[in-house]
């Protein structure tokens, strides 16, 4: 499949001029978006709960808050940068009934639209501007003069403008510098859910959570199993950030190469990738959107106890010790 990519040449900032931009939440990115649009001249209002403690920090920042009712009433582009569990119910009572009829509506990840949990009318123009890194790195290299690469979607075009109105908002956020790639809500939503939870959450967290407990199982100090299958994956994955795999393998050992392409297939093998398969229909027919929709409906009981048992799991217990003879850690 070809792709777009576009770049600042390609974006027109001006038709952000006369706008609004309401930026709803004042998080990871929610701040980012605000700070990076605000210094490339934008008219940005944060939309905030009253009492909400990020009130000060938005006007220490030189923003201005406002409740979120009002800063939506007054907006001509309003942008979800809330959690996206929260984003129906905020859509429902806060933005639909205040909104203009000619708004447009922006998000940073396809998962409410895409799975109906929010559904605009068909009047407002709802885009995707997601940037591939979190917030802070998207504030920044913005202030570097740098960006981070943006993706950019239409669902809904009333306006005829929808896709330019991305491609300005993402140089507004500095992405367009670095690079901006078109995708549409379903491509995006889908990739990313099977990317955090087939590799980079779950495939990895399980991978090194099973080496540590088959180092532990078979006898061997549980310090040395957490340097060896969890302290250690830095190391690589800065490699491969870096140069990709074959970066990181010019420098490792050929010992750790021979080991690495005999027996990686090994522990990911056929079985893995078919059940790889299996994740990604579920993500494609959309039982896992119902179940994570359902599991958020009653209060989250399978989430919070399959993570209460990791975090009494003996390699947080082991890793934590560790870190204290690493001060420079501290985070
Ligand atoms: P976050 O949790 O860092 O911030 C969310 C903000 O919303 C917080 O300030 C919180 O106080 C506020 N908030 C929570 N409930 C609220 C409510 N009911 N009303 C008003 N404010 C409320 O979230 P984030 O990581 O910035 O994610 C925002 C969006 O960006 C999501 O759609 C996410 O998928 C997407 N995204 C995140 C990243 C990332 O790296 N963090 C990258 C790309 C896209
Ligand atoms: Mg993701």
């Amino acid at each position: 499949m070809s792709l777009n990519i576009y770049y600042s040449q390609d974006c027109d900032l001006n038709l952000l001029a006369e706008k609004t931009i309401c930026v709803l939440g004042y998080g990871s990115q929610g701040r980012a978006h605000a700070r990076n649009l605000a210094d490339s001249g934008c008219r940005v209002v944060v939309g905030l709960r009253e009492g909400s403690s990020s009130w000060q920090l938005c006007e220490a920042d030189g923003l201005q808050p406002m409740e979120v009712n009002q800063a939506v009433a007054e907006a001509d582009l309003i942008c979800f940068l809330l959690p996206d569990p929260v984003q129906p119910q905020v859509y429902e009572n806060n933005v639909a009934p205040n909104m203009k009829d000619d708004a447009t509506l922006l998000f940073a990840h396809g998962f409410n639209l895409h799975y109906g949990q929010i559904s605009p009318p068909p009047e407002v123009d709802v885009i995707m501007v997601a940037p591939k890194g979190p917030g802070k790195l998207v504030r920044d290299l913005y202030e570097q003069g740098q960006g981070v690469p943006c993706l950019v979607a239409v669902e809904q075009d009333a306006s005829g403008q929808a896709k330019a109105l991305g491609l300005a908002y993402a140089e507004g956020i500095g992405g367009a510098r670095a690079g901006v790639i078109e995708t549409t809500f379903a491509e995006e939503t889908e990739t990313d859910l099977f990317g955090e939870q087939a590799v980079l959450c779950g495939g990895l967290s399980a991978l090194m959570k099973a080496g540590f407990e088959t180092l532990v199982e078979a006898g061997y100090a549980p310090e040395m199993a957490y340097f060896e299958c969890i302290h250690e994956t830095k190391l690589i994955v800065d490699l491969v950030y870096q140069g990709g795999l074959k970066k990181m393998r010019r420098f490792i050992s050929d010992t750790a190469k021979y080991g690495d392409i005999t027996r990686g297939p090994r522990v990911v093998d056929e079985g893995a990738k078919e059940e790889m398969g299996e994740i990604l229909a579920e993500i494609q027919d959309g039982r896992f959107a119902r179940e994570w929709i359902l599991e958020n409906q009653a209060k989250r009981p399978v989430y919070n106890a399959l993570l209460k048992a990791d975090e009494d799991h003996q390699m947080e217990e082991v890793g934590a010790k560790l870190r204290k003879m690493m001060g420079w850690l501290e985070d």
